[in-house]
């Protein structure tokens, strides 16, 4: 009945996990904060749950952890944020593991006694210790992260650093530190890998080593389709005005569902594999598309993201990366598990 869905292929998000354990040989700690990269943290964990090769969850904030708990999630959930005043007492209630990365997140956690891990920064510049070594008897494991997989000379300083790190705990049950591009390195003494964008299909770099099977597809249906005459105008701002008699269709998709306006003019939505030109401006709900040459008509779907392009290719041609395309995802497109 919705207009818009994400349909998530659980068959190639499985093999994707399989495929990533497999060619680390290490199990992973499934990432899934902000809401499983648009993706549905619910939808995404309920499949995960059941698999041996994921040991954990990590969300970034108490909030994202207390709603995977209470939805069901029975394996360890790692909290990326850190611990503020006033949310030790979730962490506790919750079963939250938190990364301290900060005198003030041990602070809070005074007393407290739960398995906690601790962050050291190797050189991302943004959370972790730097030189300080926490000791402490709550320690289960340590993280560090890297800023640049691509940057080879950067990577192996950053790994090289934090072996030094780990040089200092005894019995850790976690180390880790590759994510998506970062799995490239094998690092050999990580016991997790700790992976989010992989997981949902797209590639982290160009010739990834690790096969990806496609697990999304975003889909939008027809609202209108309607012939405009030569030197009509279409959206706002005339910003696009028809040469000859064009077939304009109106799809269920806008800014607003994570169709950057900066797209239009520049991306192709498509048509039962035919690339549909967007016109005019992608406005806050639906973006305009030329039909002409097809039998498209209202009610049929159209293709924004699927077998013929990837959240990958349309965040290149919107100048960011899919990361924020996919976070982006509206929560009225309908999550559709399939
Ligand atoms: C988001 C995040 C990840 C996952 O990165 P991907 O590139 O999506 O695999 C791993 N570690 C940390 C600390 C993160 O914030």
């Amino acid at each position: 009945m919705s207009r818009a869905e994400l349909r998530i292929k659980v068959e190639n998000l499985v093999e994707n996990v399989k495929s990533l354990c497999r060619f680390s040989q290490k199990p992973i700690i499934a990432v899934v904060k902000a809401d499983a990269y648009g993706v549905g943290a619910m939808q995404v964990c309920s499949v995960l749950e059941g698999l041996k090769e994921v040991s954990a969850f990590a969300v970034a904030c108490v909030e994202e952890g207390i709603e995977l708990r209470k939805a069901g999630t029975k394996k360890k959930i790692l909290v990326l944020g850190g611990v503020l005043k006033g949310e030790e007492r979730a962490f506790v209630e919750y079963a939250l593991t938190p990364v301290v990365s900060h005198r003030e997140h041990l602070k809070v956690l005074e007393g407290i006694d739960i398995p906690i891990q601790v962050k050291y920064d190797t050189g991302m510049g943004r959370l972790g210790f730097l030189e300080e070594l926490v000791k402490d008897r709550r320690v289960e494991g340590v993280l560090s992260h890297l800023s640049s997989p691509l940057d080879e000379d950067h990577s192996r300083l950053q790994i090289e650093r934090f072996q030094r790190i780990t040089k200092h705990y005894q019995n850790l049950k976690y180390v880790h530190m590759e994510s998506s591009a970062g799995v490239i390195y094998h690092i050999p003494f990580t016991t997790h890998i700790r992976i989010g964008l992989a997981l949902y299909g797209e590639k982290p770099m160009q010739n990834y080593p690790v096969e990806l099977k496609p697990v999304l597809e975003l889909r939008a249906k027809l609202l209108s389709v309607k012939t405009l005459p030569t030197g009509f105008p279409v959206s706002y701002s005339k910003s696009y005005i028809t040469d000859k008699p064009t077939r304009v269709g109106v799809v269920a998709f806008g800014y607003a569902d994570g169709l950057m306006k900066s797209l239009s003019g520049k991306a192709n939505l498509f048509y039962r594999g035919k690339p549909l030109r967007i016109l005019g401006n992608i406005t806050m709900d639906m973006s305009m598309v030329d039909l002409t040459n097809t039998d498209a008509k209202v009610g049929d779907w159209v293709e924004i993201v699927g077998q013929n392009q990837s959240f990958t290719d349309l965040a290149k041609l919107a100048g960011t990366i899919p990361y924020e395309l996919m976070t982006n995802l509206s929560s009225r497109i309908r999550r559709v598990v399939l």
